[in-house]
C-alpha cells in the first residue's frame, strides 16, 4: 500500500473535479486535499475548500478573488488568483499527487509545472499532449515523472499494455462513442443546437468536450493524446465507432490477439485508476454486467460527415505548431457555438481556415506554442467574424 498524498486538484469544480474529489473522500486515509483550483465558479470552490480542509485555494479568474477571499476569511485556508498560482501549487513541495482537471490550453503550463517538480500527475486535461505532448512527454521521462491517463480510452490501453513488451503491440483501437449527433446526416449537422449537441447519449462531461465529442474534434485529440502517451506511430492508431461505450479502447498484439478493457461508461473507474495505480479502488461503483449488453457494435468512421478526425492526424503528421492552431482555433469556435454565435459546422472551418494561415514553426519552445496559441484564437474570430 502506497503512502499518503496530498493532492492538488486543478478544475475541482468540473465535471472530473467533482468525481476526482468523490474518490478522495472515500479513500480518506491515502488522500488528502493539499491546493483547489477553479475558474470563475468561486462559491462551488469555497464550499470544497471547506469540506476538504484545503490548505490552498486559487481561483484562476482574479477577478473572483474578492469574493472568495471573503467568504474564506477565518477559515486558516490561503486564498491565490491566476495564473502564476495555479503553477505554483502544482509544483509546491507541500504536494504529491497533481490531478490535472482543467479544460483548454490553461492546462499545459502547470502541467509542466507539475513536471519540473517531480509530481505524479493524473492527467485528464488532454489538451496538455494535443498541444504540447512532445515536450511535455520528453520532459516528463527525463524529470522520470509518471504521466497516468483518466481519459477513459487511454486508461483502457494502460489496463491492456499491463505487462506487455512494447514489440508485440500491433494496434491501438480507439473507440469512440459517436457523440450527440451520431444518427443525423451531414445535412442535418448544419442546424443543430447546442442543446442537441449537449445531449450526449452515455457520457455526461464539461460542456467543451461534449460539442468536441459531436464534431469528433475530441476523437482526433485523443489520437494526439495515444500518439505521445504510448509513443506509437499515428498510423498504427486507429479510431472505430462503438456507440455503447462498454468497450473503452483495445490493443491488438502481433500474434492476433486482441484485448479490451469494458465496465459502465464512469469516469470514476479511470480517475481511480490514475490516482491509486497500480491499486484498484473498492468504492461502490454500479455493478456491470455484460449481459445487460447482448449487442456490442463496431462500424467505421464516415470521414465525409466527420472531417475533424482527418484533420487531427493532417496536425499530428505535420507535427510542430500545427495541433496547437488546432486547439486554439477549436476553443474559440466551441466557445462560439455554445454561446450561440455561429453554426455548428463553423466549428471545423474556423479549424480549418487557421491551419490555412497560421505561422507554422516546426520545432517550437513553449514562447511559440503560446504565440501559435493566441494566433490561433485571432484567427477563428476573425473566421466567425467575432470581436
Ligand atoms: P469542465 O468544464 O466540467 O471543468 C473544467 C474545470 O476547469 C472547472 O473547474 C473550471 O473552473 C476550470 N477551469 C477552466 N478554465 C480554467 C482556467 N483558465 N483557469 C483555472 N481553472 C479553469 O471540464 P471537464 O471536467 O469535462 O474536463 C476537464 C478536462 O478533462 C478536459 O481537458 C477534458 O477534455 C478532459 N476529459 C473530461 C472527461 C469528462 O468526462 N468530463 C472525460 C475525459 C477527458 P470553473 O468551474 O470555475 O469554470
Ligand atoms: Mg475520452
Amino acid at each position: 500500500m502506497k503512502q499518503h498524498e496530498r493532492v492538488t486538484l486543478l478544475g475541482s469544480t468540473g465535471s472530473i473535479g467533482v468525481q476526482t474529489l468523490d474518490i478522495v473522500r472515500h479513500h480518506p486515509d491515502r488522500f488528502s486535499v493539499y491546493a483547489l483550483v477553479a475558474h470563475s465558479r468561486w462559491e462551488e470552490l469555497a464550499r470544497q475548500a471547506v469540506e476538504f480542509n484545503a490548505r490552498r485555494v486559487v481561483i484562476g479568474d482574479e477577478r473572483y478573488y474578492d469574493n472568495l477571499k471573503t467568504r474564506l476569511a477565518g477559515s486558516g485556508i490561503e486564498v491565490l488568483a491566476g495564473s502564476e498560482a495555479i503553477c505554483e501549487v502544482a509544483s509546491d513541495e507541500a504536494c504529491d499527487l497533481v490531478v490535472n482537471a482543467l479544460v483548454g490550453y490553461a492546462g499545459l503550463h502547470p502541467t509542466l509545472a507539475a513536471i519540473h517538480s517531480r509530481k505524479r500527475i493524473a492527467l485528464a486535461n488532454k489538451e496538455t499532449l494535443v498541444v504540447g505532448g512532445d515536450i511535455v512527454m520528453s520532459e516528463a521521462r527525463r524529470m522520470g515523472v509518471d504521466i497516468l491517463p483518466i481519459d477513459s480510452e487511454h486508461s483502457a490501453i494502460m489496463q491492456c499494455l499491463e505487462g506487455e513488451k512494447r514489440q508485440s503491440i500491433k494496434n491501438l483501437i480507439v473507440t469512440c462513442s459517436g457523440g450527440a449527433l451520431r444518427d443525423m446526416t451531414k445535412e442535418e449537422l448544419q442546424s443543430v443546437t447546442p442543446e442537441m449537441a449537449l445531449r450526449h447519449p452515455q457520457w455526461s462531461m464539461g460542456a467543451k468536450i461534449t460539442i468536441d465529442s459531436a464534431t469528433l474534434v475530441n476523437k482526433g485529440f485523443e489520437v494526439i493524446e495515444a500518439r505521445w502517451l504510448f509513443d506509437i506511430e499515428p498510423e498504427r492508431i486507429k479510431v472505430i465507432i462503438h456507440p455503447q461505450s462498454i468497450v473503452h479502447s483495445m490493443v491488438e498484439f502481433t500474434d492476433g490477439s486482441v484485448k479490451a478493457q469494458l465496465g459502465n461508461a464512469d469516469m470514476r473507474t479511470p480517475i481511480s485508476y490514475a490516482m491509486l495505480y497500480p491499486e484498484r479502488s473498492a468504492i461502490a461503483m454500479e455493478e456491470f454486467s455484460i449481459l445487460d449488453y447482448p449487442t456490442l457494435t463496431f462500424k467505421a468512421v464516415d470521414h465525409d460527415k466527420y472531417p475533424a478526425l482527418g484533420i487531427a492526424y493532417d496536425c499530428l503528421h505535420r507535427g510542430g505548431t500545427a495541433p496547437c492552431t488546432m486547439n486554439g482555433s477549436n476553443e474559440v469556435a466551441v466557445a462560439a457555438f455554445l454561446g450561440h454565435k455561429c453554426a455548428f459546422t463553423d466549428i471545423v472551418g474556423a479549424i480549418e481556415y487557421a491551419l490555412k494561415r497560421a505561422e507554422f514553426t516546426a520545432v517550437p519552445s513553449m514562447e511559440d506554442y503560446d504565440r501559435a496559441n493566441i494566433e490561433a484564437r485571432a484567427l477563428a474570430k476573425e473566421y466567425l467574424k467575432l470581436k
